[in-house]
C-alpha cells in the first residue's frame, strides 16, 4: 500500500519503520525534522497524502488532530482510508469523523495501547472505532504494527475504550503504589509483597508487569530510575480526557477523577518527566499531615 504517516514522534517513527520494513511504500511528515529507516519524508501534508492508499496520523492531542485534520482531509482521495491512532478527545475524534465521512473518506480511529516498547516491537493493541470497511482496509497493517486490534464499534468507540482503559490503569498505578508505601511504613519486604499480590486477588498489570517498586518482578520503569515508560503528563493528560468525556454524558468517576487529581498534582511535585509509576515516590516522602 501507499502510506502517508503523519506525526513521527516516540510512537509514530517505530510505527512507520516497521510498516517500510514490512514492503509498504510509507511518506511520513513531521514539524520536526526526523529520519527513519525506510521512510521517505514530505515537506508538506499534502504532498504526502497525494494519492496514497491510507493515511495514518499519530498526533499528541485533539488541538493537532483537528490542525493536521484541515490538511489531509482535502489532499486525500476517496475512497481512501484514514487511521488515526492519536489518543484524543471524544470530540475532536467526533467531529474529524463527520469531516472525513463527508469527503467520501473511510475513517477509523485506533489509539494504540502498550507505549513505546509495543510501538518498537509491533506488538500494539488497536482499539478501533468506524466502519466495517475501514477496519477490514486497516486491518493489515494493524497485524504489522500490533497484535491485537479489536472493532469496538462505530466511530469514537477506539478513543471511548481508550479512555476508560487507562482510567483503570492510572487508579490502579496509585493504589498500587499507595499499598506499596503503606507496606513499606508495616515492616513489610517488597518482594514478599510482590510475591503475594501478583500470585493473590490484588494482582494487575500494574503490579505484575510494571511493577512501580525498583528491583521488583519484571524489568520496568521504575528500575530505569523511572525514565518513561509512559509518562505521567500522558496519563494526566488521558485521565483529563476520561474526566471530559464522563462530563459529557453525565457518568460519576470519583475514583478517577481523584486519580486525574493526584497525577496534577504529582506534576508539580518531580513527576515532570518522569514514568507515572514515579507516583511511589510522592506517596513515600508524603508526611501523615498529607493523609
Ligand atoms: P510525541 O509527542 O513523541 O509525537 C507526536 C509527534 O507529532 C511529534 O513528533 C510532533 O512533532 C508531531 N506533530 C504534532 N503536530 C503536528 C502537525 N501539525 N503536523 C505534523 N506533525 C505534527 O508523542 P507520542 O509519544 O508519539 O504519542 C503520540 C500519541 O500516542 C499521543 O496521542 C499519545 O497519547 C498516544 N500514546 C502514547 C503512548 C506512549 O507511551 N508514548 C502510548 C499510547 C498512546
Amino acid at each position: 500500500m501507499r502510506i502517508a504517516f503523519i506525526g513521527l514522534g516516540n510512537m509514530g517513527a517505530p510505527m512507520a519503520r516497521n510498516l517500510a520494513a514490512a514492503g509498504h511504500s510509507v511518506t511520513g511528515v513531521d514539524l520536526a525534522s526526523v529520519e527513519i529507516d525506510g521512510v521517505s519524508m514530505a515537506s508538506s501534508i499534502a504532498g504526502a497524502a497525494s494519492g496514497v492508499d491510507v493515511a495514518i496520523t499519530m498526533l499528541p492531542d485533539g488541538g493537532a488532530l483537528r490542525a493536521v485534520a484541515e490538511e489531509l482531509i482535502p489532499a486525500l482521495t476517496a475512497p481512501a482510508c484514514w487511521i488515526d491512532c492519536s489518543t484524543v478527545d471524544i470530540a475532536a475524534c467526533r467531529d474529524v469523523h463527520s469531516t472525513a465521512k463527508a469527503a467520501g473518506l473511510h475513517a477509523l480511529d485506533a489509539p494504540v495501547s502498550g507505549g513505546v516498547g509495543g510501538a518498537e516491537a509491533g506488538t500494539l493493541t488497536f482499539m478501533c472505532g468506524g466502519s466495517e470497511d475501514a477496519f477490514a482496509t486497516a486491518q493489515p497493517l494493524f497485524d504489522i504494527m500490533g497484535a491485537k486490534a479489536v472493532h469496538c464499534g462505530a466511530g469514537g468507540a477506539g478513543q471511548a475504550a481508550k479512555i476508560c482503559n487507562n482510567m483503570i490503569l492510572g487508579a490502579t498505578m496509585i493504589v498500587t503504589c499507595e499499598a506499596f508505601a503503606l507496606a513499606d511504613r508495616l515492616g513489610l519486604d517488597r518482594q514478599a509483597m510482590f510475591d503475594v499480590v501478583s500470585t493473590s486477588s490484588g494482582a494487575s498489570w500494574s503490579v505484575n508487569t510494571y511493577c512501580p517498586a525498583p528491583g521488583i518482578g519484571p524489568e520496568a520503569p521504575s528500575d530505569r530510575n523511572y525514565a518513561p515508560g509512559f509518562a505521567t503528563e500522558l496519563m494526566a493528560k488521558d485521565l483529563a480526557l476520561a474526566e471530559a468525556a464522563a462530563e459529557e454524558v453525565g457518568s460519576q468517576i470519583l475514583i478517577g477523577r481523584r486519580a486525574a487529581e493526584i497525577y496534577r498534582t504529582f506534576l508539580g511535585h518531580g513527576g515532570a518527566g518522569k514514568d507515572f509509576s514515579a507516583v511511589l515516590q510522592m506517596l513515600e516522602e508524603a508526611s501523615p499531615a498529607e493523609n
